[in-house]
């Protein structure tokens, strides 16, 4: 038998998730974020099952050179464009769209000059103050951007990101908006400014495409509650299982630097699932996972390959008893606020040696 650990994909949630976000924005398109491994999920095979997407976005050119390699066919976005102007000629071989948020990238794009049609996402900082262009040299840098044959030949597309949509009554989404609308002017051709905390607030506007990630994988983006209330179904789930269980005696501590001691003479199981996982190191002790399906407390620190449990409420518990971490019956968000961390970071955490399994149901 191999090591137990393994991230279950369920391909049919993924496909509920993307109905969702449908059902949240029906006269959107929909450009699918698949950076970072498709939040650890896969890219090629998430990419290859996401049939009703009208795009793609990644974060590098390397990303959606996997994605071409693998056959995917559809368009692709660059999230944030070329990182140097040697990857222009690569990027219009294999059709990329391209995010432009910087005068250097607009003078790539001028020096290159060529006629190939290029369709291109013009970035505006409208309070993110990450990347973008200001709101004032929004029309200077569309102007420019349509000067170019090849330009004219493709598009030209406005988006923005927002700062707080998981807080959906902050006041800087409306203020975002508002910019994002003023920087646009009239030039409403196609507008993008929805991640998936924005699409799953029915009080804002949608606009022409969305741009959802984590509710794709079935995780809510808010700071508040999970996937499960807005009918999202968690498409990974972390499993392992128990390799030991052992008596212990009250007053025995477990692990690495004594952080946990037994109260009273209890069963201690260990799961064969640790930091060199991805299972994040800093869950403190009395963090819930899965055992047999039933809730049994972190004992202890989180070790490279093992974690520790509290068995104490399953004194039938044996080594080969399933263990869950994540996913079904556990929500990715519950376990990451435990972690003071957020659920994006735990799927893209999963490492290399977990293995990826995919299925249908
Ligand atoms: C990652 C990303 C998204 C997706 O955000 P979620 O919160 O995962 O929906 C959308 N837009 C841009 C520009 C991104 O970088």
């Amino acid at each position: 038998m191999t090591r137990p650990v393994r991230a279950c994909i369920n391909l049919q949630a993924l496909g509920n998730n993307l109905a969702v976000v449908r059902r949240h924005a029906p006269d959107s398109y929909v450009m699918a974020v698949v950076k970072a491994n498709a939040y650890g999920h896969g890219a090629l095979p998430v990419s290859a099952a996401l049939t009703d997407a009208d795009a793609l976005a990644v974060a590098s050119l390397e990303e959606a050179l996997q994605l071409r390699d693998g056959g995917i066919q559809k368009d692709i976005i660059l999230l944030e464009g070329l990182f140097s102007a040697d990857e222009l000629n690569e990027a219009i071989h294999n059709r990329l769209q391209l995010v432009v948020h910087c005068e250097q990238q607009l003078a790539w794009l001028e020096q290159h000059n060529a006629d190939t049609a290029l369709h291109v996402w013009l970035k505006i900082d409208t309070g993110m103050h990450r990347l973008g262009f200001s709101p004032q040299q929004a029309e200077h840098a569309w102007q420019r951007l349509q000067a170019l044959t090849a330009v004219q030949a493709g598009s030209v597309r406005w988006l923005s990101h927002l700062a707080c949509a998981d807080e959906p009554d902050h006041p800087l989404n409306q203020q975002q908006q508002a910019c994002f609308e003023a920087a646009i002017n009239s030039h409403v051709e196609s507008r993008s400014l929805a991640n998936s905390a924005m699409i799953l607030t029915p009080t804002h506007p949608q606009y022409d495409w969305v741009r959802p990630g984590i509710m794709l994988y079935g995780a809510s983006p808010m700071k508040a509650g999970d996937g499960a209330s807005f009918g999202l179904q968690p498409v990974m789930t972390l499993e392992t299982r128990l390799i030991a269980v052992q008596q212990r005696l009250k007053g025995e501590s477990i692990g690495y630097s004594q952080t946990w001691t037994c109260p009273q003479d209890m069963l201690i199981g260990i799961a064969a699932i640790g930091y060199g996982d991805g299972y994040p190191r800093h869950a403190p002790n009395g963090t819930p996972v899965l055992v047999n399906g039933t809730m049994a407390p972190l004992a202890g620190r989180v070790s490279m390959d093992m974690i520790c449990v509290d068995l104490s409420n399953q004194p039938d518990a044996k080594a080969g008893d399933p263990v869950t971490l994540w996913g079904k019956g556990l929500a990715a968000e519950s376990l990451a606020r435990h972690c003071g961390t957020i659920s994006y970071e735990l799927f893209c955490g999963v490492t290399e040696r977990v293995p990826r399994i995919y299925t249908e149901a």
